[in-house]
């Protein structure tokens, strides 16, 4: 099967989990499907439920500009969310929803088959590492962890959103940016 074909089932698969989220839009993914790099927020908030498309608000703005420092854009890497339907009142997925959605979001993984993953913030940090302390635990520090039947070099960082309220925070965004390309042009 091709990406296309296993990213529609997948979708369609995802659909099933909207019962959850009444009169939500679902917002799969953005970029390029046949990038080395893939991207992974927390949920849609709501310019991404209007839209269908993750990262189109402020922190959407903010981590293209983290992008752009590496040379990095949506042509180049691929986008998604851990959970793909906006929670209401933009609250955080709870430990249910993102364990509903995880078994979904590792398929998505396998089909884009990235060379490096970037969690962007403590959801995504939960799902894809089972790490459930502070993200600054993990955040900055190489895993290459098994995901499904492959195995995935991943990066965590700080979630663009958290950056737009502590804007002193973003060169340490930047920093593990850099990490991140050199790896990817290794
Ligand atoms: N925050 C996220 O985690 N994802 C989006 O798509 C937008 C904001």
């Amino acid at each position: 099967m091709n990406k296309d074909k296993e990213l529609s089932k997948l979708k369609k698969e995802i659909y099933k989990l909207s019962k959850n989220f009444p009169k939500k839009n679902l917002v799969f993914a953005d970029g390029n499907h046949d990038a080395q790099v893939m991207i992974i927020g927390e949920a849609p908030g709501k310019s991404e439920d209007k839209l269908k498309k993750p990262f189109v608000g402020r922190a959407g703005k903010l981590l293209d500009d983290l992008l752009g420092c590496v040379s990095l854009d949506r042509t180049s890497v691929y986008i998604t969310n851990v959970v793909n339907y906006r929670p209401d009142k933009n609250r955080k997925p709870t430990p249910k929803e993102i364990n509903e959605f995880k078994k979904l979001l590792f398929k998505h993984i396998e089909i884009i088959k990235p060379k490096c993953v970037l969690l962007l913030g403590s959801t995504a940090a939960t799902a894809v590492l089972n790490h459930e302390g502070p993200l600054s635990e993990v955040r900055g520090k190489w895993k290459n962890i098994k995901i499904i039947n492959s195995y995935f070099d991943v990066l965590a960082t700080l979630h663009p959103a958290f950056l737009l309220r502590q804007p002193n925070k973003k060169k340490t965004a930047q920093e593990d940016l850099v990490v991140f390309k050199r790896k990817i042009v290794s």
